[in-house]
């Protein structure tokens, strides 16, 4: 399988071009921390579809000054390979480190600016001949995942749907109903019931990455002290200090998740137009699910044997305010959503590269604003309380 990978990624050396293309400035300034709005007309026919992300991705490919390889996982030799649906799932590597990262996004089909701010940082690291993105292209190889849930992307729901690709319609359930599937609380060795599962679990049991971004998006969220618009939540699907994390690698995650956690939170409190909390599911619970993917990832999941070293590695998500769902995206927060995420990914990826991030105090995370916490929701014991 390795080989195979790297097969593809030689397969696609010589697309790329030598293009001048001018570097990036440094963040602007935005006034306020409060883009995402219950007003904002969410406007869903300027997110990006499924043939405008290849499109863009195939670009990035031929015109990037650092090699940029497209693929898909029945090019990487994944057995398994394609949406319920049919349609190829596709991946981007950029870098040639020795650590593999993995950058997951749009898992849950209606939260659009994953995708889109993975394709803003391909194109940074692609083009921009900056110490800092050098720093990054030659610490890591970064397996970047704009749409982890194409089906679900294209019909603007969270979950994907159950296939009957013979029939060509959704394969029923034996009360007539059709099956959704959530792809985060999908990697449990009792479910993969949907087939992108399947497919991105081998691919991540070839690439065996040293750390993971998972990005998504929340509802409108205020801070717990301040009562101020939130714009960027930083959490991750098993609680650190809660029920499973510290007993992972003797703790070590549990550590690890803090100082990335909080590393992000240092470098990014001076952008004005960021507001960061912790991640909390509401009324002051933390989450602690196990079958979520990247809480798999941390477990070491060895699905019908195919993760036989038990293979894990530590993972962060960023969630950004704002939904389709609930119509909160706010049209003119666009960019602003888009630019932090990928200011964030590139902020953790660098103090990953340079091991800034392993010198935080982990205890920086006990100052990222959060309501008290009151228990923790988990999806193996409902609701465990914390303790007097
Ligand atoms: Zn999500």
């Amino acid at each position: 399988m390795r080989k195979h990978l790297q097969s593809t990624r030689l397969w696609a050396i010589g697309a790329a071009s030598i293009l001048a293309l001018p570097l990036l400035g440094t963040a602007p300034a935005y006034a306020n921390a409060n883009f995402p709005s219950p007003e904002g007309e969410t406007n869903t026919a300027s997110i990006l579809t499924y043939e405008d992300t290849i499109k863009k991705l195939l670009s990035l490919e031929k015109t990037s000054r650092h090699q940029v390889d497209v693929f898909t996982l029945e090019e990487a030799g994944i057995y398994v390979n394609k949406s319920e649906q049919g349609r190829d799932l596709y991946v981007a590597t950029v870098g040639q480190g020795a650590e593999d990262v993995w950058v997951q996004g749009r898992i849950h089909g209606n939260e659009p600016y994953g995708a889109e701010s993975i394709l803003s940082l391909i194109k940074d690291l692609g083009t921009n001949g900056s110490a800092e993105y050098q720093n990054i292209r030659d610490a890591f190889t970064i397996h970047f995942i704009p749409m982890y849930n194409p089906d679900g992307s294209e019909m603007n729901i969270r979950q994907t749907v159950l296939w009957d690709q013979a029939a060509g319609e959704p394969l029923l359930a034996a009360d007539g109903t059709e099956q959704r599937v959530d792809l985060n609380r999908d990697w449990v060795s009792d479910k993969f019931q949907a087939q992108e599962s399947l497919a991105f679990y081998e691919y991540w049991t070839a690439v065996k990455p040293s750390y993971g971004i998972d990005i998504h998006h929340q509802g409108l969220k205020k801070e717990y002290a301040t009562g101020d618009d939130v714009t960027l939540s930083l959490g991750i699907s098993l609680a650190p200090g809660g029920p499973t994390l510290p007993s992972i690698k003797d703790g070590a995650y549990d550590v690890l998740t803090r100082q990335m956690h909080g590393y992000v939170y240092e470098k990014l409190s001076g952008y004005g137009y960021i507001n960061m909390d912790r991640y909390q599911v509401g009324n002051g619970l933390e989450i602690d699910i196990k079958g979520g993917v990247v809480s798999a990832m941390m477990l070491g999941l060895n699905y019908k044997d195919m993760n036989p070293t038990g293979h894990s590695n530590p993972v962060v998500f960023f969630e950004t305010s704002g939904n389709t769902s609930d119509g909160s995206l706010g049209q003119k927060a666009r960019g602003k959503s888009i630019q932090q995420n990928s200011l964030a990914m590139k902020t953790l990826l660098l103090g990953l590269a340079t091991k800034e991030v392993q010198d935080v105090d982990p205890d920086v995370w006990k100052d990222i604003p959060h309501t008290p916490v009151t228990g923790y929701s988990t999806d193996y014991a409902g609701t465990i309380p914390v303790g007097p």
